[in-house]
């Protein structure tokens, strides 16, 4: 097996360009020498500028939050992975809760970003997840299915290996609940068993499968310890440095 842990901190629209980049120059003292994850940034589009600059000689990955799908055009307002690339930003994230809550992304929306950051030569963290009423339905396993099915559609084997799926169940995400290891592992290894499906075992076993909603320094090291959890994607804790090396600690 050769997947990797990546630790991803989504900053969400949090830290202006100076308080990231002076945030960076802690965090980098900070992680030095951990090296057993991969340890990602995912920053407003404001801060990719600064944050790649203080990035320069760290190993720790510049992540963007979202891209659109075409390369240029009239879309006010967007960014193109073009841009995203000659800054040197390496992940993007995509389909997150808060992206189809607040900003009408869907399944389909979410599969034609895929494709144009993978074209690209970029790395994706595609969020799926169920709604509080959604699990409370029993129909966790069905909505995750289908957003894992929809987003990587006509993806290839080869190109998976730049996919990361992060599992976030939408009811944890910056409440302070969290899903139980259990409960993440439990839905972890399904989105594997679907990649199988979809691929081959070998695809599965080698994709990083994230979990994500309200882990904190105190319940990092119980999640991570599952065998599917391949690491995870932090927005409130990834935002003080103590709180996110916790984190990473646990993830070594
Ligand atoms: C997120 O934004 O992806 C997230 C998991 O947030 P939090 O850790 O704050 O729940």
């Amino acid at each position: 097996m050769s997947r990797k842990i990546v630790i991803a901190g989504n900053w969400k629209m949090n830290m202006t360009p100076s308080e990231g980049a002076a945030f960076i120059d802690e965090l980098k003292m900070s992680v030095q020498g951990k090296n057993k994850c991969e340890v990602v940034v995912c920053v407003p589009d404001i801060d990719i500028a600064a944050i790649s600059a203080a990035l320069k000689g760290s190993d720790i990955k510049l992540g963007a939050q979202n891209a659109h799908w075409e390369l240029k055009g009239a879309f006010t307002g967007e960014t193109s992975v073009l841009g995203l690339k000659e800054l040197g930003v390496e992940y993007v994230i995509i389909g997150h809760s808060e992206r189809r809550q607040f900003f009408g992304e869907i399944n389909r929306s979410v599969n034609q970003r895929l494709k144009t950051i993978l074209e690209s030569g970029l790395k994706a963290i595609v969020c799926v997840g169920e709604l509080l009423n959604e699990r409370e339905l029993g129909i966790t396993g069905e909505i995750v299915s289908l957003q894992t099915k929809i987003a990587l559609k006509d993806i290839s084997a080869e190109q998976m290996k730049n996919v990361i799926i992060a599992y976030e169940p939408v009811w944890a995400i910056g409440t302070g609940r969290t899903a139980t290891a259990d409960e993440a592992e439990r839905v972890n290894g399904m989105i594997r068993y679907i990649i199988s499906e979809l691929y081959t075992p070998d695809t599965a076993e080698n994709t990083t499968i994230q979990y994500g909603g309200s882990m904190n320094a105190a319940n990092a090291a119980e999640l991570l310890s599952k065998p599917n959890v391949d690491g995870g994607l932090i927005g409130g804790a990834s935002l003080k440095v103590a709180d996110f090396t916790a984190i990473i600690d646990a993830a070594q």
